[in-house]
């Protein structure tokens, strides 16, 4: 399973970030980034409520 954000969507609430520290980051901009390339079996339910939490649906984890 690997996680994207959409840089573009993105407005920096940090709500990842909180959720799933391990996958999401904020990064210099203040934008998410992801920081694993493949997410571990056991942080795959928190990215995924990263993912249906983030306000403008900019992260896709599949
Ligand atoms: S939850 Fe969504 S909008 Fe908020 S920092 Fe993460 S990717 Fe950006």
């Amino acid at each position: 399973m690997k996680a994207v954000v959409d840089r573009e969507a993105c407005i920096g609430c940090g709500l990842c970030e909180s959720v799933c520290p391990e996958v999401f980051e904020l990064d210099g901009e203040n934008i998410a980034v992801v920081i694993v390339d493949v997410i571990p079996q056991e942080l795959e339910d928190s990215a995924i409520e990263a993912q249906d939490e983030c306000p403008v649906s900019a992260i896709t984890v599949e």
